[in-house]
């Protein structure tokens, strides 16, 4: 049985309908201090559809074995189902061929895996990798780490007021000494869509290789990895309605080629002798040990599910819900909004007047609704602001316009709680 024939595409609605679209998630229907749950926290992890958790039961119960050069039927049943999930993944991603598949634990191996196989072999001291002010610390550090081994120099792309990277700097930041530019799609902290494309396409105008974090960006936009143009993308499944510990990364197959492998060890090879190893070809070769049979399959489900309420549609619901939260957000002077970019996905970060975020968010909980506090995995992005955390209601296509007045009204029960 295909994967497809497992986990259908059940609903492709005309009108999306977010109650129905609800009924789908078990965790959206508990009860939370005696109010019905508002997840808003979905940047850090979304909540999984029945699907996804069917697909997952499903591989576990009937269809499980290790992969690859099994000759029986469990364990080709469990290889179809894996090699489909990654010709999923490309359909989703937009991949000319599923070989630039790669499937890795998430975005953070993602780009480590880009780090050190393809950036690190090919840098010099005194070159740049270019990243910009908004990125998260899994887009940061990879590179700090390449830039201790080789001497290169990490650059960075200021952001203005607004939370929005200053593209002219972009631009003349660019140069033959630029390795390689690594940024987000979509900021986890201030919601920013950076214009990636047009990012993209000045640096293949200096012949610069570029790595796009799609973290943040799968869960909200219709992605076009050929249409981008982008030599790299990085998914994580966990926020995209999918298992933990699966995301995929995408690269062309001809950088895919050239690049040296990740880590070494079963799957990963074509043959073995204790004086040399031939490596196996892309995408298998960056996949060493037994990999996330379970999760790949459970991420396609993910991606089947999204595909079949359709981007577009998600795209257009998640705008109204930004464009309604923002303007509540708004109306109350005490609370100040970090991140205004014109472009943006369903987040928002705020401050409270005189109000610490970690008891924002716990009063906040009290009412059963779940926001994230702190320096989201973005400490630069806080020290940009001068402040040393915000409270982030993250939106998903399941959340709906009461839970966004659920939201207002809690910061408005927070300030009571205040005095303010
Ligand atoms: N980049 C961005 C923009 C993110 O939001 C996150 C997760 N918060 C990551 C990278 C890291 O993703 P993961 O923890 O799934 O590897």
């Amino acid at each position: 049985m295909s994967i497809e024939a497992e986990t259908p595409i059940h609903r492709r609605p005309s009108v999306f309908d977010v109650t129905c679209v609800r009924l789908d998630f078990p965790a959206l229907q508990q009860i939370i201090h005696k109010e019905p749950l508002a997840y808003l926290d979905n940047a850090a992890s979304a909540q999984k559809p029945t699907t996804v958790i069917d697909a997952l039961s499903a591989a576990y119960t009937f269809n499980y074995s290790n992969v690859h050069r099994g000759v029986h039927t469990l364990s080709q049943r469990a290889t179809d189902a894996y090699e489909g999930a990654r010709e999923i993944a490309q359909r989703f991603l937009g991949a000319s061929r599923a070989e630039e598949v790669v499937f890795v634990r998430g975005t953070t191996e993602g780009i480590n895996l880009v780090a050190q196989s393809f950036v690190r072999p090919r840098i010099e001291a005194g070159d740049e990798i270019l990243i910009s002010e908004l990125e998260h610390h899994s887009n940061i550090v990879p590179w700090q780490m390449v830039c201790q081994q080789t001497g290169a120099r990490l650059r960075v792309v200021p952001i203005t007021d607004r939370g929005e990277v200053d593209l002219d700097v972009y631009a003349d930041s660019l140069s033959q000494r630029t390795a390689i530019v690594a940024v987000s799609h979509v900021s986890n902290s201030l919601g920013t869509i950076n214009p990636v494309r047009k990012m993209v396409e000045l640096a293949k105008q200096h012949g610069i290789p570029t790595l796009i974090d799609g973290a943040q960006a799968a869960p909200h936009l219709s992605l076009d990895v050929g249409n981008l143009g982008c030599d790299f993308y990085t998914v994580s499944g966990h926020k995209l309605f999918g298992p933990t510990g699966i995301g995929v990364l995408y690269g062309r197959l001809d950088r895919l080629e050239e690049m040296e492998p990740y880590q070494g060890g079963g799957e990963m090879i074509r043959s073995v002798t204790f004086e040399s190893t031939e490596y196996n070809s892309p995408p298998h070769k960056f996949e060493a040990g037994t990999p996330h049979i379970a999760g790949a399959i459970g991420l396609a489900a993910a991606m089947a599910y999204v595909e079949g309420l359709g981007l577009d549609a998600i795209e257009a619901y998640e705008k109204k819900l930004l464009k309604y939260v923002t303007r509540r957000l708004e109306e109350l002077p005490e609370v100040r909004l970090i991140g205004t970019a014109d472009e943006k996905a369903a987040v928002v970060s705020f401050l409270v007047d005189g109000v610490h975020a970690h008891d924002v968010g716990t009063i906040l909980d009290q009412k059963g609704i779940a926001v994230r506090v702190g320096h989201h995995c973005a400490q630069p992005v806080m020290d940009r602001f001068g402040v040393p955390a915000t409270a982030r209601a993250s939106f998903a296509f399941y959340n709906t316009i009461q839970e966004a007045d659920r939201l207002v009204d809690g910061i408005e029960y927070v300030l009571e709680v205040f005095g303010r």
